[in-house]
């Protein structure tokens, strides 16, 4: 052998090593498909060796693959030469490789992004294509957690510590877009919001706890009771509201007297002492003369402050003379 030939093949050598030792995913396909090359990374993560692979249809040797997927993006790069990509964003995986790494109960399988390169001959004319498989998982996981965890911030500022209801600031930003709305619907939504009667007597004769259990016992009466579409949150330290949407003041009647008795006949246990309170009511449909959601509030406002002056235990639904009573 010549001096620049031993030099060549040991270049060659060289290559061969890091081809097989790189830490991406190296496969060479010719035009039909089958596999020319499987380097080290594909060998070691699918435990397939390159003996076991060459020349097999890239489709036979793994069904799991999406074909019809999978060619509309590698036929462009046979045919116009042009490179390709994919990312785990919107194609977690292409080769489904176990994740081995500690932190495995976020991500079962290796993220994955890939490039897909045309390979020439001499002539010019693509022959085969190179998939360049590249190991994401670590920069997915991160981008996982950060989103669950902005999620989980974004649900605790619209929640409520001590009822997990929503909390007012958010409870109002959903009845400011229910008001919008109602400007452009036909189906009527109905606000109601309620109030603890002589709550200051519970905190006063039980202590400030049981004044808390009491909140509490009322938010799960509520929960349970709203349906899938009704919006509650907890207005003031003993004041609730709900935006009941597409419910009309006649059935909105219904829900809060039920609310109120479910109230009226129930009690907090605290310390084993028995606590019962009662809880007044106002209610008021949409109203096309609200001109901002402030009003709405207002209405339910008054006719609550009715049921309170009333007697108490009382539901109350607004009308436009209840408004001249209270101003
Ligand atoms: P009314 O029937 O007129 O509503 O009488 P009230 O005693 O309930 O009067 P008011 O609404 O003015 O009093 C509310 C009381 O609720 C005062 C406040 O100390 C208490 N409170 C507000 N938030 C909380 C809370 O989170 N926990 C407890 N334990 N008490 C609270
Ligand atoms: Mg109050
Ligand atoms: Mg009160």
């Amino acid at each position: 052998m010549t001096e620049k030939a031993t030099i060549e093949v040991s270049e060659v050598h060289w290559l061969m090593d890091m081809f097989q030792s790189v830490d991406v995913g190296l496969v060479v396909l010719d035009r039909d498909y089958k596999i020319q090359v499987w380097n080290g990374f594909m060998e070691n993560h699918s435990g397939v060796t390159p003996y076991d692979v060459r020349n097999k249809s890239l489709f036979e040797a793994f069904p799991a693959l999406d074909e019809y997927w999978l060619k509309q993006k590698t036929d462009p790069v046979f045919v116009l030469k042009n490179r390709a990509f994919t990312i785990w964003e919107q194609t977690p995986h292409i080769f489904k490789f176990k994740n081995y790494r500690p932190i495995t109960s976020v991500a079962p399988f290796m993220y994955q992004n890939a490039t897909f390169i045309p390979l020439t001959d001499t002539m010019g004319e693509v022959t085969h294509l190179c998939i360049i498989i590249y190991d994401v998982t670590d920069v997915a996981i991160s981008k996982i957690e950060l989103e669950e965890v902005n999620k989980e911030l974004k649900r605790l500022s619209q929640t409520d510590r001590l009822t997990n209801l929503n909390n007012r600031g958010y409870w109002e930003e959903c009845l400011q877009r229910e008001f919008q709305r109602q400007k452009r619907s036909h189906n009527i939504s109905t606000l109601l919001i309620f109030d603890i009667d002589h709550f200051k007597k519970v905190n006063d004769g039980y202590g400030h706890a049981a004044g808390d259990e009491a909140i509490l016992h009322l938010a799960k009466i509520l929960r349970k009771n709203l349906r899938e579409t009704d919006i509650g949150g907890r207005y003031g330290g003993e004041e609730y509201a709900v935006i009941l949407t597409e419910t009309d003041v006649q059935h909105g009647l219904i829900f809060a007297e039920r609310i109120r008795k479910i109230v009226e006949e129930s009690h907090v246990l605290y310390n084993d002492i028995e606590i019962k309170f009662t809880i007044s009511m106002g209610l008021a449909e949409y109203s096309d003369q609200f001109e901002n959601h402030q009003n709405w509030i207002e209405a339910a406002d008054s006719a609550l402050y009715v049921a309170k002056t009333d007697g108490r235990n009382l539901v109350r639904t607004f009308t436009p003379d209840i408004e001249r009573v209270v101003k």
